[in-house]
């Protein structure tokens, strides 16, 4: 049960001795046992061993959470602080982070079978999440207004939205959360953070990071359980201002759907299908090792991985064949197998989910090319591991080109000309990210500009600063993280106006006879 020796191991002083040896439940700054005293396994999934026992909540304990968050909320101690201060606890955490960043990329990596490099990088970007948000605290205090009213005094100022139900994937953990949980404190919310059910180790560790960098108890609540049983009170809950949620499609469309009872702010980042437009023109060397990050990088489970190549004509058949001979090369592993280059899918069920949908573009016509096979003898058959897996001769009339798989399929598409390739890209009911590889500035230009996608790279793929926001287009979803606007989601606006003359307007006051109204 390492996860939980995680915990043990750094050496704190737990709150609450009974609950400390099952973590899950955060409520009030104390780890508490679930009412329905049950837990759940968590399993690596590149070996099926178990790495941690966490409680499994209920949905009685995401009730106690969200009252947690909104009682801290209410009580005014932590929205009343200045931004500074609470920027100074992010600084804090994002050291804290990377003191122990050994012990978070451990428990990322057993939970996502991902390599251990790939969850220290993760690390990495989380503390660069948290470093930003506490860099830019006070830096925007709103704006005053010149009303041209004499004897106004007119400004426009930002409060926090108030509790905030943070629903996260189990693709990158904590990373996803972090682009919700450091926005939303510096804004001055309380939150309740609900991971993943198959994740949660870090957001775990996480919260206990969030007191020792001197968070008050009460603001950060956590609560790991089912989507159905404890997710569903965060999006329906009165208490809760704001539910930001990233996940996929289906489950994005019911929590909108839930939270419109109660007309909650809901902000959704969902997912993609993500169009890699590759010219004749291109620097072939970097567009073809790219197409592979691009696409087989953490196994195909990553929002924006770029799952559709779309490439010209005229130089399809060297560019794939080469692309096939590199992606039968991949080497798969587990998270501590230093000849690894990427890992297993998150289950085996999602593996199997993949495969079918690998299945069903062969039935539709698609000519399958490497992969699309369960690994069913040596180390591979004991995870939830696929190998990577092009499809070719495929258009956008097929669900395979129109469906996310979230696993290591590729897709090839080809056009003839930059406007049936920007065609081609478009049309898609995602809209979260895109690439277009070409020596040609303007057409880059060009092609970029016309790409209905939230992030759009030109000649690279898969970089992001935490400064630009992210987000996509069409169903990936609505709203902003990251960057400015990734703060602007967890404040309200509000409008004061001050007169500083006051005098009766005499607006109902009676007519009075000969004097025209
Ligand atoms: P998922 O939708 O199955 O689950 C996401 C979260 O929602 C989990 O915590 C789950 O327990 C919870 N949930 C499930 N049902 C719920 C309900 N009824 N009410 C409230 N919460 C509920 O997604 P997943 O399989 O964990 O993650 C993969 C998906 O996430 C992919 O579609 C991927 O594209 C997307 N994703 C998007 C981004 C982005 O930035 N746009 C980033 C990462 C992942």
């Amino acid at each position: 049960m390492s996860g939980v020796q995680f915990a043990e191991n750094r050496g704190r002083t737990v709150v609450d001795q009974d609950a400390a040896l099952l973590r899950g439940l955060f409520v009030d700054g104390r780890w508490r046992k679930p009412a329905a005293g049950k837990t759940r396994i968590i399993a690596c999934p590149a070996d099926g061993k178990q790495v941690a026992e966490v409680a499994e909540c209920t949905d009685a304990d995401a009730a106690a959470a969200v009252a947690s968050a909104r009682r801290a909320f209410d009580g005014g101690g932590w929205p009343g602080t200045s931004e500074k201060e609470r920027g100074q606890v992010l600084l804090r955490t994002a050291e804290l982070l990377e003191r122990d960043k050994a012990l978070y990329a451990r428990a990322e990596a057993l939970d996502t079978g991902k390599r251990y490099v790939e969850a220290e990088y993760d690390i990495d970007d989380i503390a660069a999440c948290f470093r930003y948000y506490g860099g830019i605290a006070g830096t925007d205090a709103g704006r005053v207004i010149d009303t041209g009213v004499p004897g106004s005094i007119s400004r426009v100022v930002y409060v926090p939205v108030g509790v905030c139900g943070l629903i996260t994937p189990w693709n990158y953990p904590l990373l996803q959360a972090s682009w919700k949980v450091a926005p939303a404190l510096l804004a001055g919310n309380t939150f309740v953070l609900k991971p993943s059910e198959l994740t949660p180790s870090t957001s775990i560790l996480l919260m206990e990071t969030l007191l020792e960098a001197g968070l008050p108890a009460g603001v950060a609540n956590l609560v790991t359980g089912t989507g159905p049983d404890v997710g569903a009170v965060l999006s329906e809950s009165a208490d809760v201002d704001l539910v930001s949620f990233t996940g996929g499609l289906a489950t994005g469309i019911n929590v909108m759907k839930s939270a419109a009872t109660t007309v909650k702010r809901v902000a959704l980042e969902l997912g993609g299908k993500n169009p890699n437009i590759v010219f004749a023109d291109a620097h072939r060397e970097a567009a073809l090792d790219n197409a592979l990050t691009a696409v087989f990088l953490h196994s195909g489970q990553v929002c924006s991985a770029g799952t559709r190549l779309l490439v010209e004509e005229s130089i399809h058949d060297g560019f794939v064949a080469e692309l096939v001979r590199r992606a039968q090369d991949i080497r798969l592993g587990g998270p501590f197998d230093e000849l690894a280059q990427t890992g297993p899918l998150i289950s085996a069920a999602h593996r199997d989910k993949v495969h079918a949908f690998v299945q069903a573009g062969i039935d539709e016509g698609a000519s399958l090319l490497c992969g699309g096979y369960i690994p069913d003898a040596g180390v591979l058959s004991v995870g939830s591991y696929y190998p990577p897996t092009i499809l070719d001769g495929c258009h956008t009339s097929m669900k395979a080109v129109q469906d996310e798989s979230f696993g290591p399929v590729l897709t090839v598409e080809t056009f003839s000309t930059e406007e049936e390739a920007i065609m081609l890209a478009n049309d898609t009911a995602y809209g979260l990210a895109g690439a277009v590889w070409t020596q040609d500035g303007s057409r880059a230009q060009r092609v970029a500009g016309a790409l209905r996608h939230g992030t759009v790279w030109i000649n690279d793929y898969h970089p992001y600063v935490p400064q630009a926001e992210w987000g996509g287009f069409g169903k990936s979803g609505n709203g902003r993280e990251l960057g400015l606007q990734g703060l602007a989601e967890y404040r309200e606006t509000k409008h004061i106006w001050q007169n500083i003359n006051p005098k009766p307007s005499h607006w109902f006051e009676p007519p009075q006879a000969g004097v025209q109204q």
